[in-house]
């Protein structure tokens, strides 16, 4: 074993959102167990990430092992086109089931972006059928984030996004101010005048409004109220605009409730999930929708709607993802949250008032540090890598979510070394 080639990595592999010619150094990882990451050189950090919200039982889970593992037996792969099969039937089973009432139609698709991408045409779809194909834009609020692919990137914030360097071929879609009220501040109405105002302006060009529910995730981790959703559902009926929930960072219990809408007392008419899905064994996704909206889709030409990933509804990753929301169902995963989101507050709170620290909040098992200047990635890489975390920041945000199963020892670790980096 000569172990990672780094030199090999660092010349030929793209890693995320990263420069070829400069990028910044990424660390080999021989393994992962529970919270740890472990590094080839025998380092090991204490996860702050949960690869990017996906890992919430952590890593090398037995129960989820077995799980692929008897997959794997019967079969890996199988075409969705014309078969089906048992992991996906219990997973669609499992997601009807813990969703709210109307969202009863399920469409599995390989990624979250692709979800996303999904919940678009469905939204475009509908408004074809309804005999209304004027309605084909979206409208959504700042700060957003929704993925990578181009449906997707159109509803991104468009400076964190770039818009600009795509600004010939993105959809050009409209956009509210991000919604200002906390959550759990006082409401005022004030925050909702520019949607309404939107609203009112196009709805009549407009197939959908596309929100993240209570969080917005990588365009800025803002927690918001969730009354914003409920007069937001009121608006979209008053419009006739569909509305669509991206729960796919959300979703599975991250916030507080097994799904963000919950806060709210809200049902989109599509909603997309992904990431928690299947435990971030294995990449998996779907967009749900209500029977109202496939009747639609599916009334008119050409009676069917227009999607079909090759690895629709991977059976390694329906099986992973079964096992995974029967593990977080039978573990009691909202004590795990409360008590994460305790350990947030108190390793957080003293970064309040600190210089250069501009705003402290946590939901749920997640804690931001949002920064008045940009974070240096080379200096906060090597400090959290040295002090035994893997924290990841981006731009003026240093955050924290956790995987559920993380000891209180283990967050005070991570939310030490949060609070020393911002006492730099
Ligand atoms: C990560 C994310 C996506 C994109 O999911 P991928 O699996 O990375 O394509 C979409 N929406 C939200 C809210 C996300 O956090």
């Amino acid at each position: 074993m000569n172990g990672i080639d780094r030199e090999f990595d660092r010349e030929h592999i793209w890693h995320p959102y990263t420069s070829m010619q400069d990028p910044l150094t990424v660390y080999p990882v021989a393994g992962a167990c529970g919270v740890m990451i472990e590094l080839e050189d025998g380092r090991r950090l204490v996860d702050g990430m949960s690869s990017w919200w996906a890992a919430v039982h952590g890593y090398n889970h037995p129960v989820l092992n077995r799980a692929v593992h008897a997959q794997l037996e019967s079969m890996s792969h199988v075409m969705f086109g014309g078969l089906t099969h048992e992991p996906a039937v219990e997973l669609a089973r499992k997601l009807v089931e813990l969703t709210p009432e109307p969202l009863t139609k399920v469409f599995f698709c390989d990624s979250g972006s692709v979800a996303v991408e999904v919940a678009v045409k469905m939204s475009l779809q509908y408004w074809q059928a309804a005999g209304y194909p004027g309605r084909h834009r979206l409208l959504t609020v700042r700060s957003g984030y929704h993925g990578d692919t181009f449906a997707a990137m159109s509803v991104c914030d468009p400076v964190t996004g770039m818009h600009s360097l795509f600004k010939d071929v993105l959809p050009e879609q409209v956009f509210a101010e991000a919604p200002s009220c906390s959550f759990d501040g006082e409401w005022d109405d004030a925050c909702l005048e520019d949607l309404q105002r939107k609203l009112e302006r196009h709805h009549q060009s407009l197939a959908a409004v596309i929100v993240e529910p209570v969080v917005q995730g990588a365009g800025g981790m803002r927690f918001y109220s969730p009354r914003y959703l409920r007069e937001l559902r009121k608006l979209c009926d008053r419009y006739g605009v569909l509305l669509i929930f991206d729960e796919i960072a959300t979703g599975f219990g991250r916030t507080g409730k097994l799904f963000a809408l919950e806060h709210a007392g809200v049902v989109p008419d599509i909603m997309c999930v992904g990431k928690a899905l299947t435990g971030g064994y294995l990449t998996l996704a779907a967009t749900m929708t209500t029977s109202s909206v496939a009747e639609m889709i599916s009334s008119a030409e050409p009676g069917v709607f227009m999607h079909g990933p090759t690895f629709m509804a991977n059976p390694l990753a329906c099986a992973v993802a079964n096992a995974s929301i029967g593990l977080l169902l039978e573990r009691g995963w909202q004590d795990e949250v409360l008590s994460i989101e305790a350990g947030l507050h108190k390793g957080l709170a003293p970064c309040r008032g600190m210089n250069g620290v501009r705003d402290v909040r946590v939901l749920g098992a997640i804690g931001v540090v949002e920064l008045e200047e940009p974070v240096d990635m080379r200096v906060a890489q090597d400090f959290f890598v040295h002090r035994g975390v893997w924290v990841r920041p981006f731009g003026r945000l240093v955050y924290l979510m956790p995987p559920f199963i993380i000891t209180p020892d283990d967050l005070a670790r991570l939310t030490d070394a949060v609070r020393a980096y911002a006492a730099l």
